[in-house]
């Protein structure tokens, strides 16, 4: 998963950097304000870390452009402010969660699976993988902020890769969670479904999340080249 750090004190940004790629994240660094929110804004993440006090635009005025344009990106709050009225004008303007320094890393990973967590699940059932949110409880998917026209196969089809990303599943399995029957070795059912499937969601965009694994099956991922 790719994190966004928007930090400006360098031993910080080193020490969370450091941390979070030992624990497989990939981690962008942005040292300035205006820089981390283009970022936000251009690339994908699966969550931010946000400094409040940076150099050109601070954290707080980051959050509000975000939550502004609609983003529901998680994001975590870093800082050294730990006065009340601080830490609810960050949970007022959407911030996820807030952590203030000094911290453990152990805390601030563990607080970040959490909003990570929450983002997929029990906030609302909406999976988010890079640009393609999968929303489970009204049924559609976007992908770069546009509706995916899917039937309820290739959604359904679609919501099983997300759940099980990096996980490489067989057309048997495939055929088994979304039809719910066995087919026949020698049909291609899978293989047309997930063809259209790729070609709504996959085909139009650089990043590729369905990937196929010669004689063995499917992979989502959005970390493959
Ligand atoms: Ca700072």
């Amino acid at each position: 998963m790719r994190v966004l750090l928007v930090e400006d004190e360098p031993k910080t940004a080193a020490f969370v950097r450091r941390g979070l790629e030992e624990n497989g994240f990939t981690v962008l660094l942005a040292r300035q304000g205006d820089e981390g929110l283009s970022l936000a804004r251009t690339e994908a993440f699966g969550a931010i870390i946000l400094d409040i006090s940076l150099p050109v635009l601070d954290g707080f005025s980051i959050l509000a452009a975000l939550r502004e344009s609609g983003s529901e990106i998680p994001v975590l709050c870093l800082t050294a402010r730990d006065t009340v009225a601080e830490k609810v004008k960050g949970l007022e303007l959407g911030a996820d969660d807030y952590l203030v320094k000094p911290f453990s890393f152990s805390e601030l990973l563990a607080r970040l699976r959490t909003i990570l967590r929450r983002g997929t699940q029990s906030r609302d059932p909406v999976i988010r993988v890079a640009d393609l949110e999968i929303d489970l409880r009204r049924l559609r998917a976007m992908r770069n902020g546009q509706r995916l026209d899917l039937t309820a196969k290739e959604f359904n089809l679609l919501a099983l890769f997300a759940q099980r990303q990096g996980e490489v599943l067989s057309r048997t399995v495939i055929a088994e969670e979304v039809w719910d029957v066995n087919f026949d070795s020698d049909t291609n059912v899978v293989e047309v479904a997930i063809r259209r499937l790729r070609k709504k969601m996959d085909d139009p965009f650089v990043l590729k999340l369905i990937h196929t694994v010669r004689g063995v099956g499917y992979v989502f991922d959005s970390n493959r080249a």
